[in-house]
């Protein structure tokens, strides 16, 4: 074991603070990274204050998490020393069952291990995010990083990128398609970039009329402000897919009239109660609404080097480690363009 440094939540109700943490020696499948970046995840924010209930303390969040290796264990073939690795939401998993035999770590029927607010399989001992020095993960669930792209806005990708990536290839998006993504925060601004890149007409659907020309520069070839009455009626019946990132619970009726006959909207964000939905909104036009949770591993490295090959990374706004808790407090005023991430020197120099 080696000690590194690292902020930890000591409570739902405590402000984040610098925290020592062990990490174990490298395995034999192990691969030990310095972590260079971390992005901030509103789930960071909804885990670290516990709004989904079972929160484990101390608690290290981040689960966008970019740096390079340091060693790596005998058995490990895909990474050396020296190259730049990745690490999302996941740590491991039970490896053996059919979502796992499927490459859909995700929905690993026993609960995939999270790279922070979890237990690890064996010990049970408590497993810690980003926020720190170095992280040592199993090579199955770190994924090659890019070398072409600008290191720390690609940290975002790790969730907010493929959380959108993967609802948008699972739906087969594409051209000739309008695709609409609802709220413009850090998973929406990539929900943008991937549906533009993958050649559908995209609308910025949100409730933030001022964020308008960024959407736009952002591929958006269209803005609907949802807080616009009129505006939503002329936009019904319109889209094919939605992609819906709202952080809460919220009434998904007036978006459901935005799609047209079979159209599908995707929820990504709120993982509590939404409002009641009128079976009439679905069944008048066969449409759908599902659920999409992260990606698996092997259509993480995909989605990087997608990436790479279409020069995409996040918009972000670099922090430093002692600048964690104003982060959250913004990020719950809306007030992010498009995503913090952690400038994990700062942390080291501490
Ligand atoms: P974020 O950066 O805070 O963005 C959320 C956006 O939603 C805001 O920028 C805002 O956009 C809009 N919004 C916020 N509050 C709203 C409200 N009350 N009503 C309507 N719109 C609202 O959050 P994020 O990091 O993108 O995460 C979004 C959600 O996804 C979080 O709940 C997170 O936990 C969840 N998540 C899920 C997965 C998964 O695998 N399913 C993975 C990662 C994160 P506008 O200003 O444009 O309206
Ligand atoms: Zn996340
Ligand atoms: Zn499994």
């Amino acid at each position: 074991m080696f000690k590194v440094k690292a902020y930890a939540a000591a409570a739902a109700d405590a402000p984040l603070a610098p925290f020592s943490i062990e990490r174990r020696d490298p395995g034999p499948h192990d691969v030990q990274i310095d972590i260079l970046y971390c992005g901030v995840c509103h789930s960071d924010l909804h885990q670290a204050r516990d709004d989904w209930g079972g929160a484990l303390f101390p608690m290290v969040p981040g689960h966008e998490i970019v740096g390079r290796v340091v060693k790596v264990g005998e058995h490990v073939v895909k990474l050396k020393a020296g190259d730049l690795a990745g690490v999302g939401c996941m740590v491991d998993s039970c490896r053996r069952c059919d979502p796992c035999e499927a490459d859909l770590e995700q929905f690993c029927c026993e609960g995939f291990t999270g790279t922070y607010n979890s237990r690890e399989r064996g010990s049970k001992a408590l497993v810690f995010g980003g926020y720190s020095e170095q992280i040592v993960v199993d090579q199955r669930f770190v994924v090659k990083v890019p070398e072409n792209l600008d290191l720390q806005a690609v940290a975002p990708l790790l969730c907010a990128g493929i959380t959108t990536f993967s609802p948008l290839r699972h739906w087969k998006v594409g051209k000739g398609q309008k695709v609409g993504i609802v709220g413009l925060g850090g998973l929406g601004h990539m929900g943008v970039k991937f549906a533009h890149a993958m050649g559908a007409h995209v609308t910025m659907i949100t409730t933030s009329p001022e964020k308008g020309q960024d959407a736009l520069r952002l591929g958006a070839d269209e803005v609907l402000v949802s807080r616009d009455a009129e505006a939503m009626k002329q936009a019904r019946g319109k889209f094919d897919f939605l992609l819906n990132t709202i952080p809460v619970g919220h009434d998904i009726n007036p978006y459901l009239a935005l799609l047209k006959l079979d159209g599908a909207m995707v929820l990504v964000g709120a993982l509590t109660a939404l409002d009641p939905v009128l079976g009439v909104n679905l069944i008048f036009g066969r449409k759908s609404v599902a659920g999409s949770l992260i990606g698996g591993m092997a259509e993480t490295q995909e989605m990087l080097d997608f990436c790479g090959e279409h020069n995409i990374v996040s918009d972000i706004e670099v922090i430093r480690i002692d600048e964690i808790n104003e982060a959250y407090e913004r990020l719950l005023k809306n007030d992010v363009r498009y995503r913090f991430v952690i400038d994990i020197a700062s942390l080291k120099a501490a």
